[in-house]
């Protein structure tokens, strides 16, 4: 069945360019994947399988379940971690499908000693990584907390995790002097424990900060915004191309022979020889966060505004330009819209319209209906 609905096409070719443009330019710091919400809502199991194969071995992932679902595409030499942690219960089974938990809280601490010790089991045969916090106080071990632990070598050591991480709040705003504080307290933290366990890894920075500068890099860069075609270098030109474009199948087409309202509320005053089409795609797509306020795509070529309100499942177009083109009128079936493609209605120039964050711009498609296609390197 060939069901009418937009298709994404995912050029994960380009994903592939953007994580080595990283990595070369955060050598010689290993360059891992953030692939959590289901690589921003491209695909992690597609995208982290050909990252993988371009030579990524680290990979993070936000859920337990979302983690296990692309496991099997990343080889058994691969680091993959849990952001979100481990659900209680299911630790076993982390260690088994050889998954990383990231513990970023006493409790997760403690819950994890405690299960690793009835499992009979060390640091080497149950790795975990700990996260701190250094200014963002979302997730992550207070200060006090992790010098506590210092505090005790011989239980850092029984401890031993493979990653010490934090996360940079403000990585977007190159010049807030927030960014350098977060980088001084990691680091002194940092070199503390390098001391008690110096093949520990050292990781802050996301994509906007690999690009704060080589001060930021540690160990271990985390991108994930700027694999999917995010400019993370918010004033300057971007190192990284897009991704993603969306196009919108017309399912229905009209000339209106006499004014008329358009969409739900009415709010919208169409007059005789528009000519509206309706595509398939609404809000529960994902797609008023892509079109945002005054909403536009691209038919045949023309820009064509969004008019009235996007339905749940439709939204209306008036195409009127697309047809001043040749003055042709074309059946409803070959007709498509594009509302996000790689060259102008970027991610980057969508988010910026909206005012919207192109990360919420990204992960709204993971609602879609759509039918993805991908795009990958030649073989
Ligand atoms: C999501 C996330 C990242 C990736 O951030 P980007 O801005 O998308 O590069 C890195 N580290 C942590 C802890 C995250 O939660």
């Amino acid at each position: 069945m060939n069901e009418n609905t937009g298709t994404l096409t995912i050029n994960v070719a380009a994903v592939v360019a953007n994580w080595r443009t990283v990595a070369a330019h955060a050598h010689p710091s290993i360059t891992s994947a953030v692939i959590k919400a289901d690589a921003y809502g491209l695909g992690a199991a597609q995208i982290g399988s050909e990252l993988y194969r371009a030579g990524c071995r680290h990979f993070f992932f936000a859920t337990f379940t979302e983690a296990l679902n692309a496991r099997a595409g990343l080889g058994a030499d691969s680091c993959c971690y849990l952001l979100g942690g481990v659900p209680a219960g299911a630790e076993a089974e982390a260690v088994r499908c050889r998954l990383i938990p990231v513990l970023s809280s006493m409790a997760a601490v403690e819950r994890w000693l405690k299960w690793r010790a009835s499992a009979g089991l060390d640091a080497a045969e149950a790795p975990a990584a700990v996260k701190f916090d250094t200014g963002m106080t979302r997730l992550g071990l207070a200060l006090s907390e992790l010098e506590a632990l210092l505090a005790d070598r011989e239980s850092w050591l029984a401890l031993s995790p493979v990653l010490l991480m934090s996360h940079l709040a403000v990585s977007d705003e190159t010049h807030n002097p927030q960014n350098r504080r977060q980088r001084d307290l990691f680091f002194a933290l940092g070199a503390r424990v390098k001391q008690l366990q110096p093949s520990i890894l050292l990781s802050l920075a996301n994509s906007c900060g690999i690009y704060l500068g080589r001060d930021y890099h540690a160990d271990l860069v985390r991108p994930g915004a700027a694999l999917y075609g995010f400019n993370p270098v918010p004033e300057g030109a971007s190192p990284v191309s897009s991704v993603a474009s969306l196009t919108l199948p017309v399912i229905a087409l009209r000339t209106l022979k006499a004014s008329a309202q358009v969409g739900y509320g009415a709010q919208y005053q169409a007059k005789p020889g528009q000519v509206l089409a309706v595509a398939a795609g609404g809000y529960a797509d994902g797609l008023h966060r892509i079109l945002g306020r005054n909403g536009y795509g691209f038919c045949r070529g023309a820009r064509v505004p969004v008019v009235g309100r996007v339905s749940m499942d439709s939204t209306i177009f008036d195409v009127s330009a697309a047809f001043r083109i040749d003055g042709k009128q074309e059946a409803a079936e070959s007709l498509v819209i594009e509302v996000m493609n790689t060259t102008v209605l970027t991610l980057d120039a969508l988010s910026e319209r909206n005012q919207a964050l192109g990360y919420e711009v990204l992960t709204s498609l993971r609602s879609g209906r759509y039918r993805r296609e991908y795009q990958s390197e030649a073989l």
